[in-house]
């Protein structure tokens, strides 16, 4: 085979990304963030104010917002993305020795959130159709390895109780969640969203995060509206609101000198000058939201004519906010991934594999899974492509 043929098909591939965002003459980030709005001038207020640290009027003006875009009745804002899993999944019960069922394929946050608790992440499948975690399948495994036992459930073959699942929006894309509730509610199992990457992403009609009793949203710079870092934790039960609170400001009891403290509390607050970047991010996300459905629907067209290769689109019941845009290698070329992965970041087009699977690290290992081959494969066949909002801005031509 001559060079030029062994190369045509990356070839392909960068020049439909070159398409798709058009000329560029810099190094092109996966997600770099977007500071056009209000955001100087709300750090400055802060920093001119004295105002910085978690006590600020930043902090309660963004958990107002976050609750109203979401359409929760409570946000409650803290220091980042796993912090907010962490303290949702204690709120929800999880406690040490239990076991939580996550998706093999996800950031490793999400395990680690559980094992933060002393819990244990306990792998589930992807389906293809979302990514993310399939509602059949792992109802047909619980059937074989698990029963419920006095209103809880039980792994029969490890014998700890499974408290809890963490369905998570891959790259934005929603999750089948009327499905996995189903499952749930036949095994009694608490849902905790991952809503990290889903921040203006709707299952059906309604913002994802609104079907676990709790959901985490993360700020990190990556994502599609900043804080710098930062999380959020979004839920429609005040009392869990309330601890989530509480739990996060060191369990500190109000009192006007007295340190009070009931338990081991965290010190998990998203400061105010955080919050004062993520006021001003938020005016922007509806525009935001905008621009990256623009880039999607550039690189859908771009993807159409390039053989073996799949521009991976939302599912049918949602709407995705298209956090990272994801081609996907046919089968038959998933030996060539790395070579595309070279071809494209030599070319200055910042690209990434999917995580490795969470079963495939060293501290997750011995984990208990199911079946786990559709993770497995989109590990093997996913690229991530350049996503920032300002790549999906309208042309000239266009406006
Ligand atoms: C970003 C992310 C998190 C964690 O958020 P941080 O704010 O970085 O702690 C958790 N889960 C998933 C799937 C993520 O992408």
């Amino acid at each position: 085979m001559d060079v030029s043929v062994s190369t045509r098909f990356e070839a392909q591939i960068e020049q439909a990304i070159q398409t798709a965002i058009g000329p560029r003459e810099e190094f092109v980030a996966l997600h770099e963030p977007t500071f056009d709005g209000n955001e100087w001038d709300y750090v400055k207020e802060c920093i001119d104010t004295g105002w910085v640290s978690p006590v600020g009027s930043y902090v309660d003006q963004f958990e107002e917002q976050i609750a109203d875009f979401t359409g929760t009745e409570q946000a409650v804002a803290v220091n980042n993305g796993t912090a907010a899993l962490e303290v949702g999944l204690r709120l929800v019960g999880v406690e040490e020795g239990d076991e939580v069922l996550v998706p093999a394929l996800t950031f490793v946050a999400t395990a680690n959130a559980v094992s933060y608790l002393g819990a244990v992440p306990h792998f589930v499948d992807s389906e293809w159709h979302t990514l993310g975690m399939d509602p059949e399948r792992m109802g047909n495994y619980l059937d074989d390895i698990a029963e419920v036992r006095s209103g809880e459930c039980y792994n029969t073959e490890t014998g700890r109780r499974i408290r809890a699942i963490v369905p998570m929006h891959t790259f934005g894309h929603p999750v089948d969640l009327d499905s996995l509730e189903e499952v749930c509610d036949q095994y009694h199992l608490e849902i905790v969203e991952d809503a990290a990457e889903s921040l203006g992403s709707l299952y059906k009609e309604e913002h994802t995060g609104r079907h676990g009793r709790c959901s985490a949203l993360s700020f990190n710079g990556n994502k599609t509206i900043t804080t710098g870092g930062g999380g959020a934790i979004i839920t429609d039960d005040q009392d869990l609101a309330d601890r989530a609170r509480h739990l996060t400001k060191v369990a500190k009891e109000d009192h006007r000198w007295e340190y009070n403290h009931d338990t081991v509390g965290y010190n998990y607050r998203l400061p105010n000058i955080n919050a004062a970047l993520g006021c001003a991010q938020l005016e922007q996300l509806p525009s935001y939201l905008e621009n990256k459905r623009i880039l999607a629907s550039r690189y859908s067209e771009a993807f159409s004519t390039v053989q073996d290769v799949t521009f991976f689109e939302e599912p049918d019941f949602g709407r995705s906010n298209y956090w990272l845009n994801a081609i996907l290698l046919a089968d038959d070329r998933e030996d060539r991934r790395d070579d595309v992965l070279a071809r494209l970041n030599d070319a200055d087009l910042m690209t990434r594999p999917a995580w490795k699977p969470m079963h495939r690290l060293p501290m997750y290992r011995d984990c208990p899974r199911m079946e786990v081959s559709v993770a497995e494969s989109i590990y093997r066949r996913l690229i991530n492509i350049p996503s920032s909002v300002f790549l999906g801005e309208k042309t000239d031509v266009e406006r």
